[in-house]
């Protein structure tokens, strides 16, 4: 690397997380060609959006780094504390990313890759006392039904919030908090509490 002349220059942070430079884009997903991206900045204060992804040997907590990015393989369930109130399984791979700066906690969700990838989601729950599967939705959704992912997914935590016995775990006798869906928007004041909890 020697001979090169000129200034290289050091991108700022606003290249580095350019996405979230509009506050308006925040905590929407967007559609580049081949991703579907999700972008938000929180406040420091604010508790942190904590992965979980539940593998065979168990269910797994992603410890909140400063900075972290994770690889959620495609078929692997995975819940993200106070932004959706469910366990998603999507049949393409997701990364997330979290990092702490000074101006507070950028967060990405990134979905998506080479075309022949993303043709299905379920949305489930399971028991968080024991692990027992309390109910499992399968939603045809992919690049092409998007916005089916979402209307499946507001049925399906209906579904789950108004059926106390679908909340309740036939092997231990645990009730699960109610579901939240992704955007806040959305959710009743029970749910808005539930979106704190877990
Ligand atoms: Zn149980």
């Amino acid at each position: 690397m020697s001979g090169r002349k000129g200034t290289v220059l050091k991108p700022d942070l606003s290249y580095l997380f350019e996405f979230n430079t509009a506050p308006e884009n925040r905590g929407k997903w967007s559609r580049s060609h081949d991703y579907f991206v999700w972008t938000e900045l929180r406040a420091l204060t604010d508790p942190p959006l904590t992965v979980w992804k539940q593998i065979p040997e168990g269910v797994v907590r992603i410890p909140d780094s400063e900075t972290v990015m994770q690889i959620v393989d495609g078929g692997t369930p995975h819940h993200i504390e106070h932004l959706f109130g469910y366990w998603r399984i999507c049949d393409a791979d997701i990364i997330t990313v979290r990092s702490v700066q000074a101006e507070g906690v950028y967060y990405a969700l990134i979905l998506g890759g080479c075309s022949g990838t993303y043709f299905s989601d379920s949305i489930q729950w399971i028991c968080p006392k024991c692990g027992h599967l309390l109910a499992k939705f399968d939603i045809e959704s992919g690049r092409a039904r998007w916005n089916a992912f979402w209307d499946e997914e507001a049925k399906c935590v209906a579904a789950f919030n108004e059926d106390p016995a679908l909340r309740t775990c036939d092997e231990c006798g645990a009730e699960h908090p109610l579901a939240y869906r992704f955007d806040p928007q959305h959710d009743s004041p029970a749910e808005a509490e539930a979106r704190a909890q877990w």
